[in-house]
């Protein structure tokens, strides 16, 4: 888990959006291996164990053993298709990749044009330093307008996963799902096949954000 990521991180639990508290146990470089991530509204903590946090609420052997291992898919077709879709073409912001997704994170993170963010797999010993992984059950950490893009399928795509990660897109944030699943509110799709659709975030009406696009932190 990437150090900077915990910054775009939130609680799960329904209260005022808050930002997590990490303390960490073992870093390596700027990657959080070992510690916890504590909500300072409401006490809940999420673990960080071998790199990868877990917002899941089994309990983490559970959790653990669902974890699959990432096998690389290099194919550039491949991963010019997913850039195409998730459209990479702008450097910043944070992706998160979820079932066969996931086997393009590391090509997506050479790109260097995002933060890559893998759900429920653990990163390879290759992995980039621009790689994270942690473990969900059906919504991701993050505040509304965080990702730029998500792309998922299999157990990663559950309708509950989708509906609510719709809404924590940026304005004309990427989300990928499978062609049958329920398209949900807050997005318009763009494309379909017999694979995917690719659905975009609409335009959140919200002057101050349209005027700080594009500014990085
Ligand atoms: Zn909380």
């Amino acid at each position: 888990m990437f150090i900077e990521l915990v910054d775009s991180l939130r609680c799960l639990e329904p209260h005022d959006e808050t930002w997590l508290v990490a303390a960490a146990s073992r870093m390596d470089g700027r990657h959080l291996i070992d510690g916890v991530l504590g909500c300072p509204v409401c006490r809940r903590t999420y673990a960080v164990r071998n790199g990868t946090a877990s917002f899941s609420k089994r309990q983490p052997d559970e959790a653990d053993r669902d974890l699959t291992t990432l096998v690389a898919d290099a194919d550039p077709v491949h991963l010019t298709r997913a850039a195409a879709l998730l459209d990479l073409s702008q450097p910043g912001g944070i992706v998160v990749l979820g079932g066969s997704w996931a086997a393009y994170a590391d090509a997506v993170a050479e790109l260097g044009v995002a933060h890559v963010v893998v759900l429920n797999a653990r990163g390879s010993e290759a992995s980039a330093q621009e790689v994270s992984s942690i473990v969900v059950d059906d919504r991701l950490p993050f505040g509304p307008a965080a990702l730029r893009g998500v792309a998922v399928d299999g157990s990663a795509a559950l309708p509950s996963l989708l509906s609510s990660t719709a809404l924590l897109l940026r304005s004309r944030g990427r989300l990928v799902a499978p062609s049958d699943a329920a398209v949900p509110d807050g997005v318009e799709v763009l494309a379909r096949d017999d694979r995917v659709w690719v659905a975009e975030r609409t335009v959140v009406a919200s002057p101050p954000v349209a005027l700080q696009l594009g500014v990085r932190r």
